[in-house]
């Protein structure tokens, strides 16, 4: 067994290697399990909100994308945009922001080992792994929507509501627009994230059990600028996406990322949130103050989960679903305030 490590992290994506790279310059001695080889792809929107570009800058990354303007909702020929008021957003595949994030760990001297990590042992002192030799004074769960290590713990909590799920897929087409479009539909929202030069992203948001092509007829004018030929990538699929957990901190186990609970992709906010968390995360443990972290988590997520719940929520009530757009057309105001807010 290794004499162990300050900071043992379960998954390697944006929340943990985000938190790896807090550690490494915190100087904890940390160490990352992820069994995907990268880079690591995954479904997403890929559109980093401001908040996530600058929490990256901060972190010295450059990723390459498509910068991005603000946010456009279209329903039919209604429309309302806002553009993003404390700098861009950027549209940036996942395998680029993963290789980033990767290539940043590496050089700050973190090992990633090709692990899964199941099960976990905590004492007083720090957490082991079974059967790795591994152990650490912290284990940070980042191990993604249906943590593994946040099941193993019974820190699942049931959700309510019809369960949402997300579909992606990119297409070879030069973006028209600047913006990131969210085209309501009856049974779907449907994103168009610029990615670059011929590249556009489109991830579909919904209750409904379809496959991804289903999903896009029933959007007419979208589906006719995106000729099935131009299709790059295989459809990947994630979900359900709301998830809850009981706690944040629970002894020597922390949790980041959507394993520290997920409302749902309709505002896009997931990245950021995971490099807040990270930052928020590794402030506490150097500072040894870990349960503290549970009132940062909270108070940092707080408006976003807050406002995604509420437009979720509304989205699944058939007498306000169809409100949404036509009221964020006629209070645009109030729209670019709820845009920048979460920005
Ligand atoms: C359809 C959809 C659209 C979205 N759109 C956006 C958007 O436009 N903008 C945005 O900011 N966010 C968006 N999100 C949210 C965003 O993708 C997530 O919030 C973000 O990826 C969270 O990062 P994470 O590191 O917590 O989890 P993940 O990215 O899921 O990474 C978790 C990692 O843990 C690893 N892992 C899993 N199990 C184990 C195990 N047992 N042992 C070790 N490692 C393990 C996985 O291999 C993975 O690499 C979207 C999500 C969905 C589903």
């Amino acid at each position: 067994m290794s004499r162990g490590h300050d900071l043992l992290i379960v998954g390697g994506g944006p929340a943990g290697l985000a938190t790896a790279l807090h550690a490494a310059r915190a100087g904890l001695d940390t160490v990352i399990a992820e069994p995907r080889r990268p880079p690591v792809d995954k479904a997403c929107g890929e559109g980093l909100m401001p908040g996530a570009v600058r929490a990256l800058a901060a972190l010295g990354l450059e990723v390459p994308g498509h910068p991005l303007t603000g946010i456009r909702y279209i329903q039919g020929s209604r429309q309302v945009q806002a553009a993003f008021r404390h700098g861009p957003g950027l549209g940036a595949r996942r395998t680029d922001l993963h290789s980033a994030l990767h290539r940043a760990v590496l050089d700050a001297g973190v090992p990633v080992l090709p692990l899964r990590v199941e099960d976990v042992r905590q004492d007083t002192t720090g957490v082991t792994v079974p059967g790795t030799g591994l152990r650490a004074r912290w284990l940070v769960a980042a191990d993604g929507l249906h943590s593994p290590v946040r099941r193993s713990l019974g820190l699942e909590v049931k959700t309510r509501g019809a369960p949402r799920y997300g579909l992606r897929q990119h297409y070879a087409v030069p973006p028209w627009s600047p913006y990131v479009e969210v085209h309501w539909g009856a049974h779907a929202e449907a994103y168009v994230t610029p990615l670059g030069p011929a590249l556009v992203g489109i991830a579909l948001l919904t209750a409904r059990r379809a496959p991804f092509t289903t999903q896009l007829d029933g959007f007419p004018e979208l589906a006719a600028r995106l000729p099935p030929e131009t299709a790059v990538t295989p459809v990947r699929g994630a979900g359900p996406l709301r998830q809850r957990a009981r706690t944040r901190a629970h002894g020597r186990v922390l949790l980041v990322g959507d394993a520290a609970g997920y409302v749902d992709a309709l505002t896009g906010e997931g990245v950021s949130l995971a490099l807040t968390g990270a930052e928020a995360l590794v402030a506490n443990v150097r500072r040894g103050t870990p349960s503290r972290y549970e009132t940062d988590w909270s108070r940092a997520t707080r408006r976003h989960r807050l406002l995604t719940d509420v437009l979720v929520r509304a989205r699944q009530q058939p007498a306000l679903a169809p409100h949404i757009m036509p009221t964020a057309a006629r209070l645009p105001r109030l729209f670019a305030a709820a845009v920048n807010a979460l920005a």
